[in-house]
């Protein structure tokens, strides 16, 4: 009792996207933060801002964004992309919007762009010092002490913190050293599948080569490359293949293999790809890892957020989407505090990781199912005329039918909702697809009658939000 916010001594490590928006979070609530950065500061060196150059965000991020009235600034970096576009083996363009209008879309952002916005903004607090150079290599739960290594001198130390908050993504050192106490568990679930970035530069006055506003994908069974956008003119590609086995990266080594292999099956980015084998071969091959760990929390003192806590593999473009929307959950707890005691902070740390844990793992195993969606499923007749079926339920039921991917991103509802709807609606899609060919066959009143029994029980609490999407 009686603890005032500039008395509270805490300390964040990593400040990655998740870190520097919540050091964000806390100093607009008074609350000072030290936070401890393993990698030099990107505002000043060059360096990779690390894994994907860019991403997408959606309604969840822009949400916690807009708390902090923040979205404006990061939407204006970012290029809106409205649907999937399919490049066929042959070279044939289809294109699958991904919502009902053109509001509802996710936007590509720079990695390295977002990162620094939000690092400027919390320092412009006065209250977030953000330590740079400087790796948290353990965590003594006993004496809540950290220990620092300053990575430019070599040189370690000890400090001592009222309470420490975990944002050092999937590989973290707080999520490790709390495997140690007893009744602390993680599993960490690679993919067998890596991921390699390649480019397309911008045209010569400076447009885009491909379509801007969409998210290109070249599906090909177990494997895929994908574009997105990037706001001066060019995109990003990724290939993802398994690390091994007859068409992946292990048989991917020579000048001719690399270069027979894409032009067997992405020939129509072939000639966009800037030094396309140079750059296969000097890019790194990315692991992709779902991590799950419980509890999140140690009382008042310690707590896990974003990758740290729960990653989640780029499938469903939620990896930080969700990350943003811990800090914007962890906030509505904040508010909800009676004071700022240590027990005050228990009884929310533990209330926070239960409401959560269960709408992290639920993104976390649609992330994985969406990975067979896109490489697979986009280019599979049956799968195709069932999403036609789908965007004449959304039209013609508004509000009663809200696919998985609208309650995903487009929506702030709990993940584990869209997880539950998402059975239901395949189940609902199965039985009206059967025996039609076209999705204009399809049979409304056999569709009102399912969605009435089964999908709108489930929507209902939810509907006041859902008839209110926007951001
Ligand atoms: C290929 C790919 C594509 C993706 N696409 C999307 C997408 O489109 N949309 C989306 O929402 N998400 C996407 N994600 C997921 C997203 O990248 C992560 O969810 C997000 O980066 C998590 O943020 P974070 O701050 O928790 O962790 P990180 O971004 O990993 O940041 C952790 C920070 O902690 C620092 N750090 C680590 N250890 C220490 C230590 N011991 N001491 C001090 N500092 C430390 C790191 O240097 C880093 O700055 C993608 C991921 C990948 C791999």
């Amino acid at each position: 009792m009686g603890v005032k916010k500039q008395e509270l001594n805490i300390a964040l490590v990593g400040a990655g996207l998740v870190g520097s928006l919540l050091s964000i979070f806390l100093a607009r609530r008074g609350i000072k933060v030290k936070m401890f950065e393993r990698r030099p500061d990107m505002r000043k060196e060059i360096i990779s801002a690390g894994r994907s150059i860019n991403l997408a965000i959606s309604t969840r991020g822009i949400k916690a964004l807009s708390l902090l009235g923040l979205d404006k600034s990061v939407l204006a970096k970012a290029v809106p992309m409205r649907g999937r576009m399919m490049h066929s083996l042959t070279g044939e363009l289809t294109f699958q919007s991904y919502g009902m209008n053109d509001d509802e879309c996710i936007n590509s952002i720079s990695r390295g762009t977002l990162n620094k916005l939000l690092m400027t903004e919390a320092e412009k607090s006065g209250l977030v010092e953000i330590e740079f150079n400087k790796e948290v290599t353990d965590i003594e739960f006993e004496s809540d002490t950290l220990t620092i290594l300053d990575k430019r001198s070599g040189q370690t130390e000890k400090v001592r913190f009222d309470m420490v908050i975990g944002t050092d993504g999937s590989a973290s050192a707080i999520r490790h050293a709390m495997l140690r106490l007893p009744g602390y568990q993680a599993s960490e679930t690679k993919l067998e599948y890596g991921y390699k970035e390649l480019v397309i530069l911008p045209d010569a006055a400076g447009g885009h080569k491909l379509e801007p506003n969409a998210l290109h994908i070249w599906p090909r069974g177990n494997f895929m490359l994908i574009a997105l956008p990037n706001f001066e003119g060019s995109f990003t590609c990724t290939l993802f293949l398994p690390f091994a086995g007859p068409l992946s990266f292990e048989h991917l080594q020579s000048d001719q293999e690399i270069s027979a292999f894409f032009q067997s099956y992405f020939a129509d980015a072939v000639p966009y790809i800037d030094n396309l084998v140079e750059t296969f071969k000097s890019n790194p091959t990315g692991h992709m890892v779902t991590v799950k760990s419980y509890p999140w929390n140690i009382e008042g003192k310690t707590l896990l957020l974003g990758d740290a806590a729960h990653g989640i593999v780029p499938f469903f473009g939620q990896g930080m989407n969700c990350g943003f929307e811990d800090c914007s959950v962890l906030s509505r707890f904040i508010d909800g505090m009676e004071d700022l005691s240590e027990s005050s902070w228990a009884k929310m740390f533990a209330a926070y990781g239960k409401e959560r844990k269960v709408n992290a793992d639920a993104i976390a195993d649609m992330a994985v199912e969406n990975f067979v969606e896109m490489r697979d499923k986009v280019a599979d007749p049956k799968f195709l005329l069932e999403k036609e079926v789908e965007k004449i339920l959304q039209k013609e039921f508004p509000g009663r039918y809200v696919s998985r991917y609208a309650l995903v991103t487009f929506n702030n509802v709990p993940y584990k909702l869209a997880l539950d709807a998402g059975i239901v609606e395949n189940e609902i899609l199965s039985k009206l697809c059967k025996g039609i060919n076209k999705a204009d066959e399809v049979d409304l009143s056999l569709a009102e009658r399912l969605i009435d029994e089964s999908l709108v029980p489930l929507l209902e609490p939810y509907t006041p939000e859902l008839s209110l999407v926007s951001h």
